[in-house]
């Protein structure tokens, strides 16, 4: 039912379609999906169920994710895990609906495309900053060492602007 790897993860609905509370179950795996600038999904294993309820399909699934990404202080590579929930409404396209069409997902024939909706939902719940651990020192700012790995003998005071400026008023 489910197809394996790459973003393709396409869920048959054609036997819960026209059956209230029947439901099926899914289980698929994104792989290698760029998701943004700097921000790499290695791997996303997605699991949960499309239920018909009142007309309507629900669709609740569990994401864990790894993603590649780069520390936003001294910029080397890391993994992160990533793992959230989240639920939609699925509405075929036509149905008439009390949902709020902003709140839904419209879609056509019996085929689900659940790799498309699990990567908007990783989208939502990617963060814009991630650090290689809490207290990452960054990268000196005027010889370009990662003070993580090295420390170094810089003067940051000569540095500082607010210091430049200081030094103007003579
Ligand atoms: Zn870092
Ligand atoms: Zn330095």
């Amino acid at each position: 039912m489910m197809q394996e790897g790459g973003a393709d993860m396409i869920c048959d609905v054609s036997t819960i379609v026209n059956t209230e509370g029947a439901q099926v179950a899914l289980e698929g795996c994104l792989e290698s999906v760029e998701l943004a600038c700097d921000i790499e999904v290695i791997k996303a294993s997605v699991s949960g169920s499309i239920a018909n309820s009142g007309g309507v399909l629900v669709l609740e699934a569990e994401v864990s994710a790894e993603i590649k990404t780069s520390c936003a202080r001294c910029l080397k590579e890391i993994v992160m895990p990533l793992d959230f929930d989240f639920s939609e409404t699925l509405v075929l396209s036509g149905q008439e609906t009390d949902a709020d069409a902003d709140s839904v997902i419209f879609f056509e024939g019996t085929e689900i495309d659940v790799g498309e909706i699990a990567i908007n939902n990783l989208l939502l719940n990617v963060s814009t900053k991630y650090l290689c651990r809490d207290d990452c020192k960054g990268i000196c700012p005027k010889c370009g060492k990662n003070l993580n790995e090295v420390s170094c003998d810089c003067d940051f005071f000569e540095i500082d602007p607010r210091w430049e400026k200081l030094k103007n008023f003579k």
